[in-house]
Parts: C-alpha cells; structure tokens; sequence
C-alpha cells in the first residue's frame, strides 16, 4: 500500500527534520531559510527508512530532498565500506556533475567526503581509478554504470541508498532495462528513492516492482491566482536579471514593488545592488528581527521604500496596498509559493503586476505553474532601445516641466543670463551642460541589451557529447573541435552550466554543438566546432560570467600562468572524485547558489 501526504500550512525548519548536525550546518551555510515543501515531506520520511516516490520538477529543491538524508546517514555510519555507499542515477552527465556538486556543498563539514560523478562520453581510466579509491556517493547515468558492473569496477553488495533521479527522463531515454539490471544487482538492504516530474506506468511497474512500502510525496498546489492580476515572464540568464530588471522598470508603472529571491543572502545582495542604481530599496528575511521587519513594511506602505526585497517567510501574510507589482527575481519552488507570492499584489480589489525570471533550465516549472493556475502567464516583451530612451526623454523633460511649474527661478535665472552674457554660448548649450550634470551623463540613450535567451540549453543524453578532455594545444580530442581558453576559472567558482548557458546563450549556438568542457583553477578549456563562424567569436568576445570578460581565444597549450596542480584542481571534467579534506585545501563546488543552475 502506498500513502499519499501533502504539505500542509505549517513549514519545519530544517533543524526539525532530524538530519545529522553536520549536515544541518552545511546547509545553514548554504543561506537557506526554510525547506522546500518537497523536502520537508521528503527528508523526515527517508531519514525514518522509507522508501519514497517524489514527485517534483527540477527547481522545487529536490536534489537536496535525497541528498541531505543519505548524507546524514553516511555521517551517522561515519563507514567506508568496500563500494559506494549511495548511487544516484541521473539521465544526462550535466544533471549527473550538478547532483555531485549538490552532494559535495551539503557534505562540507563531513571529513574525507568524496563523491564520484560518471558519465558515457569519458575516458574509463580516471573512473576508474575513481571507483578504487573508493567514492562514498556514485553519481552516473544508467549505461556507464551498467558498464562498470560490467567490468567489476563497481560494486553495489554493500550499496545502502539508491536514488533515481528524473526517473520519467531515464526511461523515456529507453534506460528501462539498465534501471531493472541495476536494482538486480543491489542487495535487499537498501533504500531507494525515486523522483519523478511524472508517473507514467512505467514508472508504476519500477516501484511496484523494487519499491518497499513507498511513502508517495506530492506536493499539493492551491491554484487560485487573482484574476486582477497580469501575470508576465521573461526568459534571461541568471547574470542578465539586473539588467533586464532596471530596464522593466523603466518603462513599467508601479508604486511598491515586492521582489522574490531565494535566499536571505540574495535578499540584501539585490537590495544593495538596486539601492547602487538609485532605487529605494530595503532587504526583509527571516534573520531579519520581528520589529525591523515592521519597520521596513511600514516604509513601503508610506513610500519611503519602494522596493522591497524578500523571501517566501519574511512576506508571509504581507498585506499593503501600495504594491503593484510582484516580481518573482528567482522563480519559487513550487506552484503554492508562486500563487502566494503573486497575491501579495492586486489587494483590496485594485489591478496588479506579476513578472516571473525564467531561466532557460527552469522552463519546465513555468510550464507546472501555467498548468497549476490553468492560466497563461504571457511573455514579457522587454522595452526596445527606442523607447527606453524616448522613456527617458519623456521622464527628464517632465523633471523639467514640474520645476518650472513649481518653483521659483528668478535669482538662478539671473545667474543664467549673466553666464550667457559673458561668455556668449547659447542658453540652449548651457542648458545641456546643466542637464549632463544633473543626469551625470551627457546621453539619455540606452545600451542595447543581449538578446533574451529563447530555448533551453539541450541535454545530452548518456554518452555526452565528447570524447574525453580536450588535448592541449587547441587539439581537441574530436577531430572537428577546435580547444578554446577561457580566461574564467574554478577561482571564480566557475561552474560548467555556466560556460554552457554563456556560450549557447550569448554566441547563439546550440549546447550540443559545446564539446568537452575543461574547468581549471584560473581558466577553462572548451571544445567548439572547428567550423564555428566567425561571427559567434565576435560575440562571445564579449561575454562576460560573473561581470569578468571571458576573453575567449584558441588554446596555445600554455597557461596563462604557472600554476600547481594541487587537490583542489581536481573537478567533474577529471573524473577525479569530489573529495573535501578537512585538513587542506579548497573544496569543490560547496556552493549552490550557483546551482540555481545558471548563475553566470
Ligand atoms: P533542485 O530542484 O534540486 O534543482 O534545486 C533548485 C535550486 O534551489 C538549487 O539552486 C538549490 O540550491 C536551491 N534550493 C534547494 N533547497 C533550497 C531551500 N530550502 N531554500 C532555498 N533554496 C534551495
């Protein structure tokens, strides 16, 4: 029998889960608030030994819905068994290394943790060597783990979790047999959790079949959205928000804005960066104490704040009559939160705004939000270069209009005539030398912006798109890709969705025709077409991940500068293991913000 249980009204936090202290810092660390409504159904019902079928898209925290309870079972056992102690199967290597970068943040307080990422499309020899040294947590895609069961390079006697992760895209990727061969060779003592966007049969023949009493964890959705309210998306890379955002602005009418980010970090990073551009803006989350909450609501409800930056807990219950817009900066995990976070809008009856950031691999949980509300959010045009700057003209010239009207001029005036007499300019050239003083720029035109991303960086299914890491020397190992150096690295904490999403996105390719990616500490190699026009070269000269210039070049094969290869350099591309060592050393990955998966 299999129960079903929804999330109620009432979030834990995620010190009441029961998960290992270790793991509770490391994701307090993380700046996380509160858990996902996935994860708090989910973590308590693993952590207890259940079996679980998860129901939940990319986007809704599900990675450490599986994550953080297999690592509190590794701390708990404190064990290093001969093979792995947790596999997860993903379909693509690009979910495999991001899964592996999730584990490695939320294990940075465990000692000697090390996690094991495989994939088709890599050379077997730093696998392999991998698997001897003996990762505690397998990530990999069905054939290649298929492959080394094969070969005896991986065992899975002593296997105590397994994990199938975006199980409906395994099996549609025809990973069925694999999947059933797998769970043959796991011994009975495991536990298994399986998550899915869907539950086709297939899926129900799988659990039926090798699940345990599973507990069935799907998250209900309240679907009522205002109908007062216009919902809008925009689809942009995570490091085009700001941009795209001040440019909405602009051209948007509004009178107290509510802006949703995911973490209390993010809430006064982006406070911080708007009040830079001249906005009132003010940070409310939950580290925030109860009164100084009050006391920032109580300036946006009398207009001394305009913007309000904040997470789900902190705009909890929030009701002013003052906002009329919502933006969703990080779209929400989960249908409810979007509805609720909509709804702080359109009060007591007025019209309101919502604008919802979509980055190209969250497309999918606009889709889940469209179909929850069964209401389409429409595509938000962003303003064009002409009519931001015929906004501004407009704006300025009213700023113009309303002095003239209001106040009065005759001493400044007299100043004027003085100025125009003794020098003998025009009062129209002295003018504009005012105005440039005044907007601290002598041109109101705009900058164009990139282009809006349109589809979705593809996915590459087991077998990857490569054969191995690039040569050096601009050779790539596949004959038809030429080894270019980027001039960002692991010491941005570069991570390879970014390089994906930046170089598909901003040069206009596709993702399939990236090849290997390469992340070193002060720089990156990536494989593209040997073919590519030059056109795409021009572009991506100046692309910039996290506000540095990638400089993009062919690869001399010399670096840019010495550097040692020390532990720290070992990363996804290596096949090496994910290994933190307390005693030394920089760990891999232990952030996730970046997870957000297109952070660059
Ligand atoms: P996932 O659905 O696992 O792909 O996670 C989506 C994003 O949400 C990732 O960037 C995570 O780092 C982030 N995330 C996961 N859990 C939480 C949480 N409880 N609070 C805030 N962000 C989270």
């Amino acid at each position: 029998m299999t129960d079903v249980s929804t999330t109620d009204e009432t979030t834990p936090k995620f010190s009441e889960l029961g998960l290992h202290p270790l793991v509770l810092k490391a994701v307090e660390a993380q700046g996380y608030e509160t858990p996902t409504p996935i994860q708090a159904e989910t973590i308590p019902a693993l952590l207890s030994g259940r079996d679980v079928i998860g129901l939940a898209q990319t986007g809704t925290g599900k990675t450490a819905a599986f994550a953080l309870p297999a690592l509190s079972d590794l701390a708990e056992a404190g064990r290093a068994a001969d093979g792995p102690f947790a596999l997860v199967l993903t379909p693509t290597r690009e979910l495999a290394i991001q899964v592996a970068e999730a584990f490695t943040s939320y294990a940075t307080e465990l000692a000697d943790f090390s996690v094991l990422p495989i994939y088709g499309g890599q050379a077997y020899g730093p696998q392999l060597a991998g698997l001897r040294r003996g990762a505690q947590i397998v990530v990999g895609t069905p054939g290649r783990v298929i492959d080394h069961l094969k070969r005896g390079s991986l065992k899975l006697g002593s296997l105590e979790h397994l994990i199938l992760d975006e199980a409906d895209e395994m099996l549609k990727m025809g990973f069925a047999e694999d999947i059933e061969e797998i769970f043959s060779q796991v011994g009975d003592n495991r536990q298994v959790a399986l998550f899915s966007a869907t539950m086709p049969t297939s899926i129900h023949r799988i659990t039926g079949k090798y699940l345990n009493d599973p507990q069935e964890v799907r998250i209900a959705s309240k679907s009522q959205t205002g109908a007062n309210i216009r919902q809008r998306y925009f689809m942009v890379q995570h490091s085009h928000k700001l941009d795209a955002l001040t440019r909405i602005l602009e051209v948007e009418e509004y009178e107290g804005i509510i802006m949703f980010v995911r973490t209390k970090q993010a809430t006064e990073e982006l406070a911080e960066k708007l009040r830079a551009r001249g906005f009132k803006a003010s940070a409310i989350n939950g580290d925030i104490p109860q009164q100084a909450r009050e006391r920032t609501v109580e300036m946006l409800r009398s207009g001394k704040v305009d913007v309000l930056v904040a997470t789900d807990v902190a705009a909890r219950g929030l009701d002013v009559e003052r906002i009329t817009l919502v933006v969703n900066y990080d779209i929400p995990h989960d249908t409810e939160s979007y509805v609720h976070r909509i709804g702080r809008t359109g009060r007591a009856g007025r019209s309101g705004e919502a604008i919802l950031f979509v980055t190209p691999r969250e497309q999918r949980l606009l889709g889940s939000i469209e179909r929850a509300t069964k209401q389409r959010v429409e595509p938000l045009v962003l303003p064009s270069v002409e009519e931001l700057t015929n906004t501004r003209v407009e704006k300025f010239t009213k700023r113009i209009d309303d002095v003239l009207a209001t106040t009065e001029l005759s001493e400044l005036t007299a100043v004027i005539e003085q100025y125009e007499l003794s020098r003998d300019v025009p009062a129209t050239n002295i003018a504009a030398a005012l105005a440039s003083l005044v907007l601290e720029s002598n041109t109101l035109k705009a900058e164009p912006m990139p282009e809006p991303v349109r589809g979705k960086p593809g996915r590459d299914r087991d077998g990857g798109r490569d054969g191995g890491r690039p040569a050096r020397g601009g050779r790539a190992r596949d004959e038809n890709m030429t080894t270019y150096r980027l001039a960002v690295g692991r010491n941005e904490r570069l991570q390879p969705g970014a390089v994906v999403g930046a170089i598909a996105n901003e040069g206009g390719i596709t993702s399939k025709q990236i090849g290997h990616i390469d992340i070193r500490s002060n720089h990156t190699l990536v494989d593209l077409p040997k073919d590519l026009d030059p056109s795409v070269l021009r572009k991506l000269s100046h692309t910039e991940i996290q506000g540095r210039p990638i400089d993009i070049r062919p690869d001399s094969g010399r670096p840019a500068r010495p550097f040692k290869k020390r532990n720290f350099d070992k990363q996804p591309g290596d096949g090496r293991n994910f290994r933190n060592d307390r005693r030394g050393g920089k760990k891999f990955g232990t952030r996730s913000s970046d997870r957000s998966r297109d952070r660059f």
